[in-house]
């Protein structure tokens, strides 16, 4: 569904994309883990067309991600992101953040787009707190809500970078059991995080990034219990 072809993306004189290679199957979940400044959200943005790339190809689901243009707001569309900071619109509700998108893109009806936004905030479990303002929510309870919204517009992907670790450690596990069903459910993902309870129940494979390389890549048990090279071996020294 996704291949990262030869990336490269450099800030200035700094290259913080090195020759990325990376295939992710449809149905498939990849965490991508590294040390801070490894890269990690600089591929996800890439992937997104977030962030501009220097040379190499993104191409998804057979098509090659265009710079610019009604094409690339099209492929876009079909890749959600979920950020760190839940990037909810404040002065909307729950309900409004979930519906606004299918409606003024997509043009889905609103009765329609009510009905379906209601859907995905029971299946997170918020749907109490649709006619709230986001202020009214926990973080955990925010961030589910930014899961929902992403999946009202029906995403062939899902990137999630670091989505829990701007909670407080008891809203944690809340969002990464959604997350958890989400991949269950064959969500095609690729989550940046630490989580390792997450990274053994739901993925199918590890990417280890540092310095804007792929340094290894294995199937959790294997990377968090045996990992190939030094630099893994270092970091997992660090977190675990
Ligand atoms: P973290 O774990 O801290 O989130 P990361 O692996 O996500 O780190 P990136 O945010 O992708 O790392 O950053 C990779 C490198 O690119 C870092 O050295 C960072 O300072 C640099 N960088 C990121 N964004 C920019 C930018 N907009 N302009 C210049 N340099 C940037
Ligand atoms: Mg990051």
């Amino acid at each position: 569904l996704v291949e990262v072809r030869g990336v490269n993306k450099y800030f200035g004189e700094h290259h913080v994309l090195k020759d990325i290679d990376m295939e992710v199957a449809r149905g498939e979940v990849v965490i991508v883990i590294g040390p801070s400044g490894s890269g990690k959200s600089t591929l996800c943005r890439a992937i997104n067309r977030l962030e501009t790339i220097n040379s190499g190809d993104i191409i998804i689901d057979g098509q090659r991600l265009p710079d610019e243009g009604k094409a690339l707001a099209r492929l876009r569309s079909e890749v959600g992101m979920v950020f760190q900071a839940f990037n909810l619109f404040a002065h909307k509700t729950v309900l409004e953040n979930v519906t606004l998108a299918p409606i003024q893109v997509k043009k889905i009806p609103k009765a329609k787009a009510v009905e379906r936004a209601m859907e995905l905030l029971t299946r997170v479990g918020v749907e109490a707190h649709a006619n709230k303002l986001p202020s009214q929510l926990s973080g955990g309870q925010q961030q589910r809500v930014a899961i929902a919204r992403t999946l009202a517009m029906d995403p062939k992907l899902m990137l999630l970078d670091e989505p829990t670790s701007a909670l407080d450690p008891e809203m944690i596990n809340e969002v990464l059991d959604v997350m958890i069903a989400l991949a269950q459910s064959g969500m095609t993902m690729i989550v940046v995080t630490h989580e390792m309870g997450f990274a053994r129940k739901a993925a199918d494979r590890v990417v280890f990034m540092a310095d804007g390389a792929i340094v290894e890549e294995a199937p959790p048990e294997t990377f968090f219990t045996d990992p190939s090279s030094d630099r893994a071996k270092d970091f997992l020294s660090k977190i675990l």
